[in-house]
C-alpha cells in the first residue's frame, strides 16, 4: 500500500499548481495595466496646452505691441518732422509719447517674462513626450513578455491538472477528502517525515508513527497534516 506516497505525490501537484496560478495571477494583473502610460500622457497634454495658452498670449502681446510702436513712431514723426511748431503742442505730443513708451516698456518685459516661461514649459514638453515614447515602447516590450509567460503557464497549468487528475484517481475518496479538507486551511496539507519529525510543524514524531506513515494515511498528532515517510 502506498497510499501515503500517491498522497505526497499529490500534494506536490498541488503546490506547483499553487505557485503556477499565483504566478499567473500576478501576470494578468499587469497585462493591459497601461495606468502609468495614461498618467504620463495626461501630464505632457497639460503641458502641451500650457505651451500652446503662453504661444497665444506672447501673440497678442506682440501684436499690441506693434500697434504701440506704430502709435509713438507718428508722434514721433510729428514732434520732429518741423511740422508742428506750437509748443503747446509740442509738450503734449512729447507726454503722449512719454505714455507710450512706458506702456511699451511694461509690454516689452511682459513679453520678455511670457518668453522665458515658454521656454521651459516648451522644454518641460519636449522632456514629456520623450519620456512618454520611452513608457510606451518598454510597456509593449513587457506586455509581449507577460503574453508569453502568460501562455506559458496556462500551459503548465494545464499539463499539471491532468497529472493532477490521474494522481486523484489513485487515491480513495476518503483519503481524497481527508486531504481536501486540511487543505482549506494548510495549502501543505501532506507533508514528510525527515529525522523522525513532521515537516509542516516540526514536531517530533513516534516510532509508531513513523511507521504508520510509511503506508496509510495518517494525521501528525500535533498539526493534523498527513505524513508521509517515504
Ligand atoms: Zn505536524
Amino acid at each position: 500500500m502506498e497510499l501515503a506516497r500517491d498522497v505526497y505525490e499529490l500534494q506536490k501537484l498541488d503546490t506547483e499548481l499553487d505557485a503556477r496560478r499565483h504566478a499567473l495571477g500576478a501576470v494578468e494583473s499587469r497585462l493591459g495595466d497601461d495606468r502609468e502610460i495614461a498618467q504620463v500622457g495626461a501630464q505632457v497634454e497639460a503641458t502641451l496646452g500650457k505651451r500652446k495658452c503662453l504661444e497665444r498670449d506672447i501673440h497678442l502681446l506682440e501684436v499690441e505691441l506693434e500697434g504701440l510702436r506704430g502709435k509713438l513712431s507718428g508722434i514721433e514723426t510729428k514732434v520732429y518732422g518741423g511740422k508742428v511748431t506750437n509748443y503747446k503742442e509740442l509738450g503734449d505730443l512729447e507726454k503722449e509719447a512719454d505714455i507710450f513708451r512706458q506702456q511699451r516698456q511694461k509690454q516689452e518685459e511682459e513679453v520678455l517674462k511670457l518668453m522665458v516661461q515658454f521656454e521651459e514649459v516648451r522644454d518641460q514638453a519636449t522632456e514629456g513626450q520623450k519620456e512618454l515614447k520611452a513608457l510606451q515602447q518598454h510597456w509593449q516590450q513587457e506586455q509581449e513578455q507577460l503574453s508569453t509567460e502568460r501562455s506559458e503557464l496556462l500551459q503548465a497549468i494545464s499539463k499539471l491538472e491532468g497529472l493532477r487528475e490521474s494522481a486523484v484517481s489513485r487515491i480513495d475518496p476518503t483519503s481524497l477528502q481527508l486531504y481536501e479538507s486540511i487543505r482549506q486551511s494548510r495549502p501543505q496539507a501532506a507533508v514528510r517525515v525527515e529525522q523522525g519529525r513532521c515537516q509542516g510543524c516540526r514536531v517530533a514524531l513516534s516510532m509508531n508513527e513513523i511507521q504508520k506513515a510509511r503506508g496509510g494515511v495518517i494525521q501528525c498528532s500535533s498539526c493534523g497534516r498527513i505524513l508521509y515517510s517515504g
